[in-house]
């Protein structure tokens, strides 16, 4: 009379105990021997929930930039993802018509940036924040930039995408973040010029000079300089951007940090004959930070080689983990991909 009860349990048990094996088998593979990650193993089934941050950005195409980064996190089916922006926003203009896109309620566009007082995400409902900030975003109010920093010194995560390391050259905990920044003012006494020679060697450069710099946007190789770190594990030694931005001269505390891979400026006018750090990883107390220097308009946006960096990263610094494969259409040394960007129509 009572049997089914148990044969569903036991059924119950065998199906959670073959998926518990499962992942033990997977997980050792990236992460020998963490112990902190067995704590994660009840969660690895319920979304991840991402927070992309926005508002202010000199960079025009960002109302677009963060539906098609949610709508490439959607896509993978890993992910919840929601959006948080200043009430006044700077630059919005140009992609106006993906502003309601975000769910946010009515935003206000300003001449200039303008602080917003009223900018306070709840960080801590997430796994990962997702910063589509830029160069001259007005300061965030104080107690959201400690709850950011308390935040990722509790184990939190961060991605930083192209000018999100322009933004707050003040905020010294911010900087520590992102290991290196741009523009801003920012020189050596923010930190040193970290690179790459042509040799291969790994160089932090304290020499005086300004910081952040790029020649015109063109399609320029990465060289992938960790290769089993699980953001860029299983991806070709080198590869081809789509027309992007190769960032240099960044400096910044540079803690903790990791260069993953590096960009060679090929266009002719470029600022450095060097191999600029493109894709960072950093610690950050218990948190992790992935930085990402691609991405200037939609363009860059829709390579393939940014799109997987991105979900990679991002899915790393949510969980120090890594799923979402290589693809096929993934860049080469010697070809650019690139997936034209649909929206799609169920979007709000
Ligand atoms: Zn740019």
């Amino acid at each position: 009379m009572k049997i089914l009860p148990y044969i569903v349990i036991y059924f119950l048990a065998l199906t959670v105990s073959m998926a518990s094996s499962t992942k033990t088998g997977w997980k050792d593979k990236l992460e020998t021997g963490k112990e902190t990650q067995a704590q994660k193993e009840p969660e690895r089934n319920a979304p991840i929930k991402a927070l992309i941050v926005d508002g202010q950005n000199n960079h025009e195409v960002w109302p677009k930039s963060t539906i098609m980064m949610k709508q490439y996190l959607d896509e993978t089916g890993l992910f919840q993802v929601d959006i948080y922006r200043t009430k006044v926003t700077w630059k919005g203009d140009r992609e106006k018509e993906y502003l309601p896109l975000a769910g946010v309620g009515e935003t206000e566009d300003l001449e200039k940036p303008q602080h917003d007082p009223g900018f306070t995400p709840e960080f801590k409902n997430y796994d990962v924040v997702i910063s589509n900030f830029g160069w001259q975003a007005a300061n965030w109010p104080e107690k959201t930039q400690k709850a950011l920093e308390e935040y990722m010194y509790s184990g939190g995560g961060f991605v930083s995408v192209h000018a999100a390391n322009n933004s707050f050259p003040d905020w010294l905990e911010y900087n520590k973040m992102i290991g290196l920044g741009g523009w801003g003012d920012r020189d050596e006494k923010d930190g040193p010029y970290v690179y790459y020679t042509n040799e291969g060697e790994l160089v932090r450069d304290p020499s005086p000079g300004t910081c952040g710099s790029h020649g015109p946007a063109h399609i320029f190789p990465i060289t992938v300089r960790v290769k089993d770190h699980p953001i860029t594990e299983g991806m070709p030694e080198e590869w081809l951007t789509t027309k992007d931005e190769c960032y240099a001269q960044l400096r910044g505390p540079a803690e903790n940090m990791t260069v993953l891979a590096t960009g060679k400026d090929v266009s002719g006018k470029a600022p450095t004959d060097r191999h600029e750090p493109m894709l960072m990883v950093v610690d950050y107390g218990k948190g992790r930070v992935f930085h990402t220097t691609l991405g200037h308009d939609d363009y860059s946006i829709e390579s393939v080689g940014f799109i997987t960096s991105f979900l990679r990263g991002t899915e790393w610094a949510a969980t120090g983990e890594v799923t979402v494969p290589i693809p096929h259409d993934f860049p080469t040394a010697e070809n650019s991909t690139r997936r034209e960007f649909e929206l799609k129509a169920d979007k709000q």
